[in-house]
């Protein structure tokens, strides 16, 4: 709901989730897409309508069919054969029958009365008691945009890497595919409905430093393109017709960032190391290989989490063993000598290959995902393990597996790798015979068992993002219980520090990767519960690192031991807060 502060204004909050403040007209995405009118029609204009509303529907049954192919060429017919039910209901006679009719009847032009008529066909399936029927719902919708994107000759979605100015983008959801498309020029900032701190598109606008807000509830219906507004990633917030005062004193608000990004920028070539000379090793979290350059002037010291997946979303075809090589190499290369731990897929949950279209899944992050989905691709899982050995031939790189649940997957995992390790020595492609492998820890039955997964790896990252949702049953994504989402809950703390305790009695290194490795407020915990390496998008690791040179390791230790002891969240929280604040206040002045 909205809420006005100065006469005028009106003030949308949701959660921060990248920081930063922009200022433009507003460009609402999900209206674009949805707006049909109404147009009356003479009896002269039906011919030439029903014409239209053919021509739509030849359209689209060439379009499914080409994207069909495509699909059956990268990855199988079974997945390709997903589009025969599209097929089908553009072959329905009685849906079709009954857009014509409408037409004619009603003197209607054809995208209002194929709307009508494929929404009554939709709303009617939703009712049925019938899980399949049901399941038919989204099918049908698909298939009516794709009719009407025809009709109003629009491309297949708003193309976010061509926009035609900047503006700051509102929609009910964006997918991580769809903001990693984000000309960082042309968007000036984003904000959705839903969502929440650790989705992966909040994840990607962090990496892209584009100013988001999420959990906005209803902004998408709220709002409308062309209004004038601000946004405020810092607090969460986005204020529509700000009045002068309001950017007078966001104008103060910025003023006090510069200023500290400027002290921060005094650490950048400075050591990670406490007062009490503990040397930490920080490392970048990278989407794709054009991340390398912001690796090196984030001041981190290689790359700690580079997430795969990107380099497959957002195009029609799989890309190929060499495509990924060069990738992986480039990186390596950039970043030498400084280690480079490249991450095997990690489609599902919230990212989908665009031309694959796994079948929906109820629980899509309970599902199959990562290397559940890996373990079942064989061809898929042996290019990159293919490529990514190659290039570790160039570079200092390190591999590692997520959504490991316990040592079966990481056993086979680690059986293809030495198939597919023996292949590369037969065919004399060079590697590096003892790549470091390590394994993810963000599922809790992995937690519980680090120390059989430590006998077996080189080192682990714990992903926290991952590990709080699986352990206290938190969706990621929802912001409707973003409030349960608690990295300081008592469980979480002890299943990081049982992970931290067995990887050490087994002389292997831990990091952290998940968002709490760039939370200022809670790095020292992890520091204190003997985490080696803290991974983050490179422009959060100024402010860990300006905080880690203010910090006292002896201190660390004694939150950790208090944090271990103590049964609420909150009051670990509060204590969090203060040692933070106390060793680094500027960091905190928002
Ligand atoms: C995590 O789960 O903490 C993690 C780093 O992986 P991702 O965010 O990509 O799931
Ligand atoms: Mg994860």
């Amino acid at each position: 709901m909205a809420e006005r502060l100065h006469k005028g204004e009106k003030v949308l909050r949701g959660i921060p989730v990248s920081a930063g403040v922009s200022r433009g007209k507003i460009l609402v995405l999900d209206k674009v897409r949805h707006t049909v009118t109404r147009r009356d029609l003479t009896e002269a204009e039906l011919p030439e309508e029903l014409n239209r509303l053919e021509k739509a529907l030849l359209g689209t049954r060439q379009q499914i069919l080409e994207v069909q192919r495509k699909l059956a060429d990268s990855i199988g017919q079974d997945q390709a054969s997903i589009f025969d039910a599209h097929l089908l209901i553009l072959e329905d006679p009685a849906l079709i029958d009954e857009a014509v009719r409408v037409i004619q009847t009603d003197r209607v032009n054809a995208e209002h009365a194929f709307q009508t008529v494929a929404e009554r066909y939709a709303g009617a399936l939703a009712q049925v008691d019938d899980e399949y029927l049901r399941e038919r719902v989204s099918d049908m919708r698909d298939v009516t945009g794709r009719v009407l994107n025809h009709l109003l000759g629009r491309d297949e979605e708003l193309d976010l890497r061509h926009l035609k100015e900047p503006c700051i983008i509102i929609a009910h959801d964006l997918t991580p595919s769809k903001t990693a498309q984000m000309d960082r020029q042309k968007v000036l900032g984003f904000a959705t409905d839903i969502g929440s701190k650790t989705s992966h598109t909040a994840i990607m606008a962090r990496s892209l430093r584009i100013p988001a807000v999420v959990g906005l509830k209803d902004a998408s219906e709220e709002l409308e393109s062309g209004q004038y507004a601000l946004l405020d990633g810092y607090n969460g917030v986005i204020i529509i017709n700000p009045t002068d005062q309001t950017l007078f004193e966001y104008g103060q608000l910025i003023r006090k960032q510069l200023t500290l990004e400027e002290k921060l920028r005094d650490v950048l070539t400075q050591p990670a190391v406490t007062l009490d000379n503990h040397r930490v090793l920080l490392t970048a979290n990278i989407e794709q290989a054009g991340d390398a350059d912001a690796v090196k002037s984030s001041g981190a010291e290689g790359v700690g989490l580079f997430r795969t997946e990107y380099l497959f979303i957002n195009r029609d075809s799989l890309p190929t063993e060499e495509e990924q090589y060069e990738a992986y190499r480039q990186v390596a290369l950039a970043l030498k000598p400084h280690p480079v731990v490249i991450r095997t897929l990690d489609l599902g949950g919230d990212k989908f290959l665009s031309h694959l279209h796994v079948p929906t899944e109820m629980n899509p992050f309970l599902g199959w995902r990562a290397i559940r989905f890996c373990l079942q691709q064989r061809d898929v899982f042996g290019g990159q393990l293919r490529a990514i050995l190659r290039a570790s031939a160039e570079g200092n790189v390190k591999m590692m597996y997520p959504m490991i649940s316990g040592l079966d997957e990481l056993n086979q995992a680690n059986a293809l790798l030495d198939e597919f390790k023996q292949e590369l020595r037969q065919q004399n492609l060079p590697f590096d015979e003892h790549l470091e492998v390590g394994v993810m820890i963000e599922i809790p039955s992995a937690a519980m068992v680090a120390d059989s997964l430590a006998r077996r790896s080189h080192f682990f990252s714990i992903g926290t993002n991952d590990l709080i949702q699986y352990s206290l049953a938190v969706d990621r994504m929802n912001e409707k219980i973003a409030h349960l989402y608690e990295p300081t809950h008592p469980a979480i703390l002890r299943l990081i520090k049982n992970s931290v305790d067995a990887a050490h009695a087994h002389k292997i290194w831990v990091s952290v990767c998940g968002e709490m490795a760039g939370d200022p407020v809670l790095v020292p915990l992890l520091l204190g519960l003997g985490v080696d390496e803290l991974s983050a998008a490179p422009p959060l690791l100024a402010q860990v690192k300006y905080l880690i040179r203010r910090l006292k390791l002896a201190d660390t230790r004694q939150l950790a031991e208090f944090a271990l002891s103590c049964e609420s969240p909150t009051e670990i929280l509060a204590r969090c807060q203060e040692l933070a604040q106390r060793a680094a206040p500027s960091l905190f002045e928002k």
